[in-house]
Parts: C-alpha cells; sequence; structure tokens
C-alpha cells in the first residue's frame, strides 16, 4: 500500500465509521478537548461520557473552574479514580487564568510544561481542539501501530521506536480525521483481545496479520506483576445524621479527598475512641470487602460506631461531619461512597 492509499483508506474508513458524535467532539474548543483528554487518560470512553457530561455543565470554561475550590471539582470526579488527574486540572486551570487570561495556548511548548498534560495528551489538544498539525501516540495507537508493523514490543527503545513511526506517518492535512481514525481503529476493531481483523481497513498490508503472528502479539511485555494486599480498618464515627470525616493531606492516591479515619490494626480504633474521649453507644462492624487499584489491592474492614454526643469538632477544613441528607460538596473516594450508602439504606431501613 503506498502512503497516498494508507492515507485514503484511513480517512475513508474514519469518514464512514469513525467516532464525530462524542459529548467532546460537539462543538469542542481546546478546554473541551483538554478535559476530555485527561478523563480519557487510563479510564474507557463509557466511564468517562458521564463523568465528562456533569463536569462540563458545572465548569463550562476556564474560569469557572479555576474559580472554584479543588473540593467541588473532587466532588465531580468522585469514583472516576486516579484522583492526580483532579488535582492537575485544578492546578492547570489556575496557571491559564494567571498566565494566559483564561485562554488555552496553542503552542505545543506551552501546553506540554502544564501540569498531567504529557507528550500525547499535549498533541491531542493542538489535534482535536485547535484543528493543528500534531501526532498523537495513545494506548490505541500504540497497539495499532505495534500489530501493523508488527514492532518488537520487548525492543528497549519501544517509546521512542512508536514516536518516531507516527511522527513518519501522521499527514499534514486532515490530521484531526487521522489521529481520530486511528484511535478509533485501536478501540474499536483492533481490540486487546480479539481483534477483529476480519473488518480491519489495514488488513491487506497489516503485517501481524499477514504473517498470522496476531496470536502471538500482546501489547504488554511479558512480565507478570504481583499487586501487593493491604488490610485496613475504616472508622465510620457516626452521630446523628452525621458522619466524620478526614481529609486526606499525605501524598497518597486520595490525596486532599475526604475519608474515614483509617487504621492499619483494629486496636488503633479503639485507643482514637479513648483519645478523643467518645462516648459509644453501639458498634457495628461490617463486612470486609476488597478494593481494587492499579497497584494495590485494598481489604478494608469498616468499624461503625454509633455516638450520642459529639466530642471532636471540625474547626478547620481537615475534618469535617458530613451531611447525610444534606451532603456537602466534597470529593469522597468509590470505597468511602459505597460506605456511606450502605450506612443511609440502613438508616432508610430502620426508621
Ligand atoms: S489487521 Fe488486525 S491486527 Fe492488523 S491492525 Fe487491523 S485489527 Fe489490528
Amino acid at each position: 500500500m503506498t502512503t497516498l492509499v494508507f492515507y485514503q483508506t484511513i480517512l475513508n474508513w474514519y469518514h464512514h465509521f469513525g467516532r464525530k458524535t462524542l459529548p467532546w467532539q460537539i462543538k469542542k474548543n481546546p478546554y473541551k478537548t483538554w478535559i476530555s483528554e485527561i478523563m480519557l487518560q487510563q479510564t474507557q470512553v463509557k466511564t468517562v461520557i458521564p463523568y465528562y457530561c456533569k463536569f462540563i455543565k458545572r465548569f463550562p470554561n476556564i474560569d469557572t473552574l479555576s474559580d472554584s475550590p479543588l473540593d467541588s471539582i473532587l466532588n465531580l470526579w468522585s469514583g472516576l479514580g486516579y484522583y492526580t488527574r483532579a488535582r492537575n486540572i485544578y492546578k492547570t486551570a489556575k496557571i491559564l487564568k494567571q498566565k494566559f487570561n483564561g485562554i488555552f495556548p496553542n503552542s505545543y511548548a506551552e501546553i506540554i510544561k502544564l501540569p498531567g498534560i504529557g507528550k500525547s495528551t499535549a498533541g491531542a489538544i493542538l489535534s482535536f481542539g485547535f484543528n493543528l498539525y500534531s501526532c498523537i501516540l495513545d494506548g490505541n495507537i500504540k497497539r495499532v501501530l505495534i500489530r501493523y508493523y508488527s514492532i518488537n514490543i520487548n525492543n528497549k527503545y519501544i517509546e521512542k521506536l512508536l514516536w518516531k513511526t507516527i511522527e513518519s506517518i501522521t499527514p499534514i492535512y486532515h490530521t484531526n480525521k487521522f489521529n481520530q481514525a486511528l484511535i478509533d481503529i485501536g478501540a474499536l476493531i483492533c481490540l486487546k483481545s480479539n481483534p477483529k481483523c476480519n473488518i480491519c481497513p489495514l488488513k491487506s498490508t497489516c503485517k501481524s496479520y499477514l504473517n498470522n503472528k496476531l496470536f502471538q502479539i500482546n501489547c504488554k511485555k511479558n512480565k507478570k506483576h504481583i499487586i501487593p494486599k493491604t488490610k485496613y480498618w475504616f472508622l465510620i464515627l457516626q452521630y446523628k445524621n452525621y458522619i466524620f470525616l478526614e481529609k486526606r493531606q499525605n501524598l497518597g492516591i486520595w490525596k486532599k479527598l475526604f475519608c474515614f479515619p483509617q487504621f492499619i490494626r483494629q486496636n488503633d480504633i479503639l485507643s482514637w475512641i479513648q483519645k478523643n474521649n467518645t462516648k459509644i453507644k453501639k458498634i457495628n462492624i461490617l463486612n470486609e470487602f476488597k478494593h481494587k487499584l492499579s497497584h494495590l489491592t485494598l481489604y478494608i474492614n469498616p468499624i461503625w460506631i454509633i455516638i450520642n454526643k459529639i466530642s471532636i469538632f471540625s474547626n478547620n477544613n481537615k475534618t469535617i461531619w458530613y451531611n447525610l441528607n444534606n451532603p456537602q460538596c466534597i470529593g469522597l473516594p468509590t470505597p468511602v461512597t459505597k460506605i456511606i450508602t450502605k450506612i443511609k439504606k440502613f438508616n432508610t431501613h430502620h426508621e
């Protein structure tokens, strides 16, 4: 296939089958592209759509975003995971407001300096948001390239090699359509397992397909990762319709999100209760449950304690009494939301 035929094949496929009506593709602008690209990092389109729609409704532009507290951003991000992305969005919004008058810069050199924006995301913002020539190398495109060119995934310099490859094939005309087409071929056809080669526009020249090497190609290196496990106890302290939560200050995954006090040993809960002079009315031990993160599996043991007098007061923004009936606008990690939902249900049934 000549280069020209290759482009035409891809653009022709895009014309008929490419995705053109995703929420961030309608009335698109650099701001919407940026938010969607950050949300799409490590997250599937179908998961992102409802979060994206809510986010854009609440923060339609850089000004509204940069003028809002981080808690309200984390609130809308709750459940989407990888919260560093939300914290970086907040930092970037502040920079855009202060340094660029609330206007997204259209230079690669400026975009790449913004928190949370790497080479591929910068390329996507320029290509989709500004309609400028720029290359993208996301997970979908990588998979297509690796298979199409039958690239050795154990090559030490694979990242460099893939960038070189995409830079050599990205056309200067209709760049955004070409980029979107390759992403879509990766997402819809060249699937991680069971790629649909029979309907792929590239099959007549795809090296892996032609050489029947597809089943040998797993786009991930052959390393078996053992995911560590950790056990935690969560203290759910309830007074009437209020639950005690602490804002995580450390560098962990839930930094700046509100969580239950967390303990490594069960006995530490009792010491905490004594230290805070808390009078217990009732204790419920809830079932342990598992929460999987990309790098860690948490085994969470919630201990639900009902008290009839508040002895701990939230006099700073590091702790709050979360109102179950009228929740504050704060970020909560998924396991915390799960437990709160359970408690609400229980309270409703026992009212
Ligand atoms: S022919 Fe198959 S392996 Fe090759 S790019 Fe298409 S879907 Fe992927």
